[in-house]
């Protein structure tokens, strides 16, 4: 039996390989390599190269390792761009996971982890949001998710399938033993850039607008450590294979920081005071997006261990830096 995690060789699902890898699972990776890198993962995991979109490959790759588990994390993840290219988006990662759970089905696989997305609930400001309010994405993005939440659940039900999809908040940091990190060139998100700054690797950052509804006027983010994120898909494989019901469930802390709150946490931690201007609302962020966290921890017994921004920031920083030596 081996577990097959599609985008393994990416930011999050590196980060799954190596916990199951250290959980002593048989790991296979399929990833396309468009934003992933294999030497990120460890020397005894499986990887072969190809397209979720592509069923004969798939099939190959099920029967080669007699899969009976899969975590789909293979995606496109660029708000902004979904916004421009929204075809991309529904294609790549709407219509390919049709087709990759198409496959799965017909080859008996019996257990899904999904990797959804806190921008399905759209913008819902204010209180943590839980599970079960009227999920209303406003991105392509979060569109392209949803409607692959949807497809899971309706097949789940057809074919027996058992599932979690998890929605992910503000993902951050790296692998505290130095093994893996964001490593996507083009950073997009706030702690990557901000340690960027505080790396000399960008001459400064700029604060997307200082009036929203929030106590400091920038906007306030539940930013989990990728770390624990990980574990969260390796106790809902657990649950799963113990019995547990098909569920929906938000990752974050149930806890926010602001813009402001985050930039002044990477300068002490870094000891860098970098520029970091005051600029305009970037389109589209809401104010405020924090997770109702009870449902993961009730379910799941998920217990995050790495719940303290100054050591997410520390990781991230840490990774930055390998980075920088070496691609110097
Ligand atoms: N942000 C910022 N400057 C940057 C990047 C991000 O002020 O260079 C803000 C962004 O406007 C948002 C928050 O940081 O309010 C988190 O943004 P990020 O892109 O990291 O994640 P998102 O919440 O959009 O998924």
């Amino acid at each position: 039996m081996a577990i097959l995690v599609t985008g393994g060789a990416g930011y999050i699902g590196s980060h799954m390989v190596l916990a199951l890898a250290d959980a002593g699972e048989k790991v296979v990776v399929i990833d396309n390599f468009s934003t992933g890198f294999p030497w990120l993962l460890p020397p005894n995991v499986a990887i072969r190269g190809g397209d979720v979109g592509d069923a004969g490959f798939v099939t190959s790759v099920i029967e080669e390792f007699g899969i009976t588990e899969l975590a789909h994390f293979a995606a496109k993840i660029v708000v902004p761009e979904s916004v421009s290219n929204p075809m991309l988006y529904y294609g790549n990662n709407t219509a390919k996971s049709r087709t990759l759970f198409e496959t799965a089905i017909k080859c008996g696989v019996e257990r899904v982890i999904f990797s959804s997305t806190a921008a399905v609930y759209g913008d819902v400001s204010g209180d943590p949001v839980s599970e079960d309010i009227l999920v209303n994405p406003v991105s392509p993005y979060g569109r392209s998710k949803l409607m692959t939440e949807w497809m899971l659940e309706d097949a789940a039900k057809a074919h027996g399938l058992s599932y979690v999809i998890l929605r992910y908040f503000n993902v951050a940091g790296a692998d505290p033993k130095g093994r893996s990190g964001q490593s996507f060139p083009i950073a997009t998100h706030l702690i990557k850039i901000a340690v960027q700054a505080a790396l000399g690797m960008r001459a400064k950052m700029d604060i997307f607008g200082t009036d929203y509804a929030t106590p400091d006027g920038t906007c306030v983010r539940d930013y989990i450590h990728v770390t624990d994120l990980a574990q969260a898909h390796v106790d809902a494989l657990s649950y799963l294979r113990s019995g547990g019901q098909n569920a929906i469930l938000n990752c974050g802390y149930g806890r926010g920081f602001s813009v402001k709150e985050v930039v002044d946490v990477v300068k002490a931690v870094t000891k860098v005071d970098f520029r970091a201007d005051i600029g305009p609302r970037r389109a589209g962020d809401p104010a405020t997006i924090v997770a109702k966290s009870d449902k993961i921890r009730a379910t799941l017994g998920w217990k995050p261990k790495h719940d303290d921004l100054e050591e997410i920031v520390a990781a991230a920083y840490a990774w930055e830096a390998k980075l920088k030596a070496r691609n110097a």
